[in-house]
């Protein structure tokens, strides 16, 4: 972490959003003098914060360097300076000193040692507090205004009265303003892409946003009937148009209308320019990766000259969810009815392949309301990636989601909101 920089007249800093990055940004800049507002629209700070890590608020990545930017997807580079100047290392020392007992599970991901995300809100809030941030909630950013290419103030409604149904305009003039309005993804969260359409207006570029950690939408019918269905330890390939995308193990499960769980969400981040139409995306599933295609080959002779009177679906109950027989032996194109002794050697290399490669076509993303991070965003070649302020209007700046980029699964994305909101503070 560098050292800080205090200013020398309590300038205004405006912050929008008051989420992670936002709160992260308003308390660093109170810590350097700057006199800050943190306009939040909602009822209270850090709606999504809340629901991260399954309330558990996974927030960061205890790894070293290379395993963060390999965890990012979107403009891994540009986040060399911020998070240099604020690691994964550095988050977790924050929360301490912030009295905020950690944990470290499985891969690295850092938790509050109380399960609960609250607590993470609650160091951030206290933090702010100590700093002397002031915090105006239902204050809803409409605006930024400029003047000869400087940001000086930002134009809000404030949102009062029964239902919130009043609501009052009002201008709060600034010499530096920080953009932290998140993504598109959960939307009752109050995050619903605001920082987009106010950025734009300025004549910053907006990677068009796509929801990513999301389902995927399969139009299958036999894939809808496995609905409930979860598997472990399969292996997942996706392609588009025969490029593979994507390959890992792990966990998924049969939604109805698609595929989902960790496995399949972390796939979802390669879509970027997936064609859809025709099949031309889809994933193979092995139903058995751990054991070798010999080894499996040798088990479907075995079982299948045991039970030679048997269907192939009684002989070869063993290794397979019930469930999964009728949508593998339409792959396979072999009637699950036919008696074991009449299965041909062409027939067990189609249950082979399949078994080893399930194919599903994937024909799109679920929505933005299911996904856990939004990809596009800010274009970052608007932005300079040492001070994140625009490279359009002095004195504006940017920081966490709201920007063009986005990490898999395992703290990296709320990693990637301290760094930048450090780095905005401390420019
Ligand atoms: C279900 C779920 C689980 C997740 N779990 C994890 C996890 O465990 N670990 C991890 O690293 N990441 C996780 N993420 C991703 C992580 O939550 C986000 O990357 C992170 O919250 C982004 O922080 P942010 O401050 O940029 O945006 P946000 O947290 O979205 O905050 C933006 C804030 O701006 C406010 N706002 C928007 N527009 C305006 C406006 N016009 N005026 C005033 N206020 C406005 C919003 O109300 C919101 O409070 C999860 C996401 C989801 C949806």
């Amino acid at each position: 972490m560098a050292e800080q920089k205090t200013v020398k007249e309590a300038e205004r800093a405006v912050v929008i959003g008051g989420g992670a990055a936002g709160m992260f940004t308003a308390l660093h800049l109170a810590r350097r003098g700057f006199e800050v507002v943190l306009l939040e629209h909602n009822e209270k700070l850090g709606k999504k914060l809340f629901i991260t890590g399954k309330g558990r608020c996974n927030f960061t990545n205890d790894c070293d360097r290379d395993t963060f930017f390999s965890s990012v997807i979107s403009n891994p580079r540009f986040l060399y300076g911020a998070y240099s100047r604020f690691t994964a290392q550095d988050a977790i020392l924050f929360f301490e000193n912030a009295d905020l007992d950690v944990k470290r599970e499985r891969g690295g991901r850092m938790f509050p040692a109380s399960d609960h995300a609250y607590d993470v809100i609650d160091a951030l809030k206290r933090e702010m507090k100590r700093a002397g941030v002031r915090v105006h909630l239902h204050a809803h950013a409409e605006e930024i205004l400029t003047n000869e290419g400087r940001a000086v103030g930002v134009c809000y409604t404030v949102h009062g009265g029964a239902e919130r149904r009043s609501t009052e305009r009002k201008y709060l003039d600034a010499e530096r303003i920080v953009v932290a309005t998140g993504g598109m993804s959960y939307p009752s969260t109050g995050s619903t892409g605001d920082g987009y359409a106010m950025s734009a207006r300025l004549g910053h570029g907006i990677v068009p946003p796509r929801p990513s950690l999301v389902p995927l939408l399969c139009t299958e019918t036999d894939t809808a009937a496995l609905k409930g269905l979860s598997l472990r330890n399969v292996s997942l390939r996706l392609y588009t148009e025969e490029r593979l995308l994507f390959e890992d193990f792990g966990e998924m499960l049969f939604t109805g209308d698609g595929i989902s769980g960790p496995l399949v969400l972390s796939a979802s981040a390669y879509l970027k320019d997936a064609v859809f139409d025709n099949g031309k995306t889809y994933v193979l599933i092995d139903l058995k990766s751990a054991i070798p295609e010999e080894e499996l080959d040798a088990r479907l002779v075995r079982l299948l000259s045991a039970t030679q009177a048997k269907t192939v679906r009684n002989a070869l109950r063993e290794l397979l969810p019930a469930s999964l027989f009728d949508p593998v032996f339409r792959r396979a194109g072999v009637d699950p009815d036919k008696k074991a002794g009449m299965v041909s050697a062409e027939d067990r290399h189609a249950i082979l392949r399949t078994l080893k490669g399930f194919r599903i076509a994937v024909s799109g993303r679920g929505s933005f309301a299911q996904a856990v991070i939004t990809q596009g965003g800010v274009d970052v070649r608007g932005v300079d990636p040492k001070t994140m302020e625009s490279r359009i209007v002095k004195g504006l700046y940017f920081a966490g989601e709201v920007l063009d980029l986005d990490a898999k699964t395992g703290g990296f994305n709320l990693q990637i909101a301290w760094s930048t909101a450090y780095t905005a503070a401390q420019a």
